[in-house]
C-alpha cells in the first residue's frame, strides 16, 4: 500500500507522530494509499522550513522564481497521464475530465503565475511639484494555503502558483480525502529545482493540521477555498490575529434561463453545468430557473438528456459521471433527495444510489437528479448540495427570476440564457454573485477577478489580485 508522505524542507518524510489515515478510492470503496496524520509539530517544523527559506527565495528574484514554477508545470504536464489516474482514483472523477481538465489547468495555474509575475507592475502617484508616491509591494513571508477535495490538484495549484511567485513560502494543505496528486507534485519539486522549505506539503486532517496553520503567528495570510462553515471557523480565529485572508466559499448558483435564448446551446450547457464532476464543482447550477413560456418543453427535453448520461466506471471514456468523493458524502447527497421529497418535490430522475458491476459494487455512484415542484424557499433550494442534483422552477417575470436568483445567503456564480442584449447586461449588474456567465459557462480567463460575495467568500483569486493578495503593498512618500 502506497504510503504518501510530507514535503517539509525539501524533504519527503512521515509525520511526526507516525499517525496514519486511510486513503479510500470512492470508484471502488476501498483504500488505496496511507496519509499522514500530521499534527502541530509538524506544521510547525514546516513553518520553520518555510521562514528559513524566505530570504532566499525573495532574493532569487521573480525571474528565477519564475523559472523553477515554470520547470514543476513543465514536470506535471510530462507526467500528466499519471496525475490525471491519480486524480481518478483518488476522487472518483472520470479520467478523461482529470485529462482535459484538472492536470491541463493545474498546469496552466503555474505558467499563469510564473509569467504574470513578470508583469506585475505597481502605482506611482505624483503630487504636482510635491512628493512622489509609490506603491511597495513586498511578498507577506510564509503563508498557508488550504485547499479542497473537488478539484484537487487543480484548485492547490491555484492558491500556491501566485504565493509562491509572489515570492513567498508557503505552507500547504490539500483536502485529506484526496492529497495524492499533491503527493505526486511533491515529488517533483527537487527535479524542478525548488529550493528546500520553499514549499512545504503538510497532510492531514483540517481540525488539527487546517486549524494548525490557520493558528500559527508566523503565517501571516491564509488562502482558503472549502465549505462555509469551515470558512466561518477560519475567519474566528485568523481575522483576531489580523491575516490577510482570502476565503473562497461554497454556492448555490442560479441558472437563468429566458424564452428568447439559443435552446440548444443552452440544453447542451446546463447538462454540462448541472453534472460535470458529479455536480462537484462551486460553479455548478444548482437551481434553474425557467421562464414559464418554456418550462415544459425544456423540462421534459433536460431530463431526456439527462437520463442518458452514463454513471460508470471513471476509467471508461464513455463515463460522463463517476463516484462521487466519499461515503458520508454520498449520504449527505442522498439525504437531502430525501428532504426534497418531505418538502413536496418530485424526483424527475435519478435520485438513487448506482450499483455497479465486479470490483465497482461498493463505489459510491449516484444517478443525476432532477427535482421539480419546490418553491425557492425550501431548503433543498436554499443549502448547498455539492452533488449531481438540481431543482427546476419556472418565472414569470424578469424581476421574479432576480429575486429568485438573489435569494440565498451565496453569491459564488450564475448563468443567463437569453438573447436580449440589454437584459443581459441589466440582470448582470443586478445578480448578486462574483460571476455572471452569459450564455456560456466556465469559460475562464485566469487573469479575471474569481471569487463570491455573501457566504460565498471574502476577497478575490485570479490574476494581479491574487499577486495584490500574497503581497503587502507599502506607500513611499517621497517630498519633491
Ligand atoms: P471543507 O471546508 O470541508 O474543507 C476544505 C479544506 O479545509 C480541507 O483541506 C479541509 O481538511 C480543511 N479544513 C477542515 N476543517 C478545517 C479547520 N477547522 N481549519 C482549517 N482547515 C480545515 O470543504 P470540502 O473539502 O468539503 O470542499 C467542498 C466545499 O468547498 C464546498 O462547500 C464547495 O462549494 C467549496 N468550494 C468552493 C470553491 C470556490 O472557489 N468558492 C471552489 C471549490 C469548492 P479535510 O480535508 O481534512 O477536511
Amino acid at each position: 500500500m502506497e504510503r504518501i508522505l510530507n514535503l517539509i524542507d525539501g524533504r519527503l518524510q512521515p509525520p511526526a507522530g507516525d499517525a496514519w489515515l486511510d486513503v479510500h478510492a470512492p470508484a471502488t470503496g476501498t483504500v488505496h494509499a496511507h496519509l499522514p496524520d500530521s499534527d502541530a509539530a509538524d506544521v510547525q517544523a514546516a513553518v520553520d522550513a518555510a521562514m528559513h527559506a524566505f530570504p532566499g527565495w525573495v532574493a532569487l528574484g521573480r525571474e528565477g522564481r519564475s523559472r523553477v514554477i515554470l520547470r514543476l508545470a513543465e514536470l506535471i504536464e510530462r507526467d500528466l497521464e499519471r496525475f490525471a489516474e491519480a486524480e481518478s482514483l483518488d476522487n472518483g472523477k472520470p479520467v478523461h475530465l482529470a485529462r482535459e481538465v484538472d492536470i491541463p489547468r493545474a498546469v496552466a495555474n503555474f505558467r499563469f503565475f510564473a509569467t504574470a509575475i513578470l508583469h506585475f507592475a505597481s502605482e506611482a502617484h505624483l503630487m504636482d511639484d510635491i512628493a512622489v508616491n509609490y506603491t511597495d509591494r513586498q511578498p507577506i513571508g510564509v503563508v498557508g494555503c488550504i485547499s479542497p477535495w473537488n478539484l484537487p490538484l487543480y484548485l492547490f495549484t491555484w492558491k500556491i502558483a501566485p504565493a509562491l511567485a509572489a515570492g513567498n513560502t508557503v505552507v500547504a494543505k490539500p483536502s485529506e480525502v484526496t492529497p495524492y496528486t499533491a503527493y505526486l507534485m511533491s515529488r517533483l519539486c527537487e527535479e524542478a529545482g525548488m529550493p528546500p522549505g520553499v514549499l512545504n506539503i503538510v497532510h492531514g486532517t483540517g481540525p488539527r493540521v487546517g486549524a494548525a496553520i490557520t493558528a500559527h503567528p508566523d503565517i501571516h495570510a491564509i488562502s482558503f477555498t472549502g465549505g462555509t462553515r469551515t470558512g466561518q471557523e477560519i475567519a474566528r480565529t485568523a481575522a483576531p490575529m489580523f491575516k490577510k485572508l482570502s476565503l473562497e466559499l461554497g454556492g448555490k448558483n442560479p441558472v437563468l434561463i429566458f424564452d428568447d435564448c439559443d435552446f440548444e446551446a443552452m440544453l447542451r450547457t446546463t447538462v454540462r453545468s448541472s453534472f460535470r464532476n458529479q455536480g462537484q464543482i462551486c460553479l455548478c447550477g444548482s437551481r434553474i430557473l425557467i421562464q414559464r413560456g418554456i418550462y415544459d418543453r425544456f423540462r421534459d427535453a433536460f431530463v431526456e438528456r439527462v437520463k442518458a448520461l452514463k454513471v460508470g466506471d471513471p476509467k471508461d471514456p464513455a463515463s460522463d459521471l463517476g463516484a462521487v468523493v466519499s461515503e458520508p458524502h454520498m449520504e449527505k447527497v442522498l439525504s437531502y433527495v430525501d428532504l426534497a421529497r418531505e418538502e413536496g418535490g418530485t424526483v424527475l430522475c435519478g435520485g438513487e444510489r448506482v450499483r455497479l458491476d465486479g470490483e465497482l459494487a461498493d463505489g459510491w455512484f449516484i444517478s443525476p437528479t432532477v427535482i421539480e415542484g419546490l418553491g425557492p424557499a425550501c431548503r433543498t433550494n436554499q443549502e448547498e448540495i455539492f452533488g449531481p442534483v438540481v431543482t427546476l422552477m419556472p418565472f414569470d417575470t424578469e424581476e421574479e427570476a432576480l429575486a429568485m436568483a438573489n435569494s440565498t445567503p451565496y453569491g459564488l456564480a450564475s448563468v443567463l440564457w437569453t438573447q436580449d442584449v440589454k437584459r443581459a447586461h441589466r440582470l448582470a449588474r443586478q445578480l448578486q454573485a462574483g460571476i455572471v456567465w452569459v450564455n456560456c459557462w466556465m469559460v475562464r480567463d485566469l487573469r479575471t477577478p474569481f471569487g463570491g460575495m455573501k457566504s460565498s467568500g471574502v476577497g478575490r483569486e485570479g490574476g494581479f489580485e491574487a499577486l495584490r493578495f500574497f503581497t503587502e503593498a507599502k506607500n513611499v512618500c517621497v517630498r519633491l
